[in-house]
């Protein structure tokens, strides 16, 4: 708690931090130069369904209720520590890096999407009392704004589940069926669905699932990174 204050303060007199390893920089930049060197972006061409390049693209023909999913970063090296920052301290300039690459890519492979809102998947209220926020709502919000469209609560977290890296792909999908409800409204919408980390697109693919049942016209997902075959821990 006390080393949290501390860097609060730090960060109220060093205001400008590399939003991937936090390091402070200069005003006019975004990234440091070791980050901004060695951020493992994710560079077209791109798999038309996962959003990883061909090469590590190992989502096979499984066919998902999203129409595609998309990320700026693979979620290794810096970018994992990043995302790793997002999920424990939610830092508004962790949320804001991720939310500004997020809508790059959403810019470069949904362009001319007509997209009715933005919507995050959901945390039980539960798993938000432990950890006092959700970071793919706050990702959501700070995508909605940059992408100067509205962002919509639209899906509930109905039960608490065991964590998904602890589980098997198999155990995966059953571990999340009937685990979240729709409580917006969602008929006829196209929406763009807002995660951290897609791994293998079972929890994107549950919460799409149900905004379909629920009438949604189409949904596409972005995330803020993306798991590597290879690097499996999340
Ligand atoms: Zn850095
Ligand atoms: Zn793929």
């Amino acid at each position: 708690m006390v080393s949290r204050l501390l860097d609060e303060l730090k960060r109220s007199f060093f205001p400008h931090h590399c939003f991937l390893c936090n390091e402070v920089l200069h005003p006019h930049q975004r990234l440091c130069k070791e980050c901004a060197d060695k951020a493992p972006y994710i560079l077209p061409p791109i798999c038309e369904r996962c959003g990883r390049s061909k090469d590590e693209c190992h989502c096979g023909k499984h066919r998902r209720a999203f129409a595609r999913c998309i990320s700026p970063f693979y979620h290794k090296g810096v970018a994992q520590g990043g995302i790793y920052t997002l999920k424990s301290e939610g830092f508004a300039v962790t949320v804001a890096g991720f939310a500004t690459e997020m809508a790059e890519v959403v810019r470069r492979e949904y362009g001319g999407i007509p997209f009715d809102y933005v919507t995050a998947v959901p945390l039980h209220k539960r798993e938000l009392l432990d950890r006092g926020f959700n970071q793919a709502e706050k990702l959501g919000q700070a995508l909605a704004q940059r992408m100067g469209i509205s962002y919509a609560t639209v899906l509930t977290k109905i039960t608490v589940t065991a964590p998904q890296k602890e589980l098997t792909a198999v155990e995966r999908s059953g571990n999340l069926l009937g685990v979240f409800d729709v409580c917006g409204e969602v008929a006829g919408k196209t929406i763009l669905l807002v995660d951290d980390v897609i791994t293998t697109g079972a929890t994107l693919d549950e919460c799409a699932k149900m905004l379909k049942i629920f009438g949604a016209e189409e949904v596409y997902a972005v995330t803020a990174a993306a798991a590597c075959l290879s690097n499996e821990d999340e």
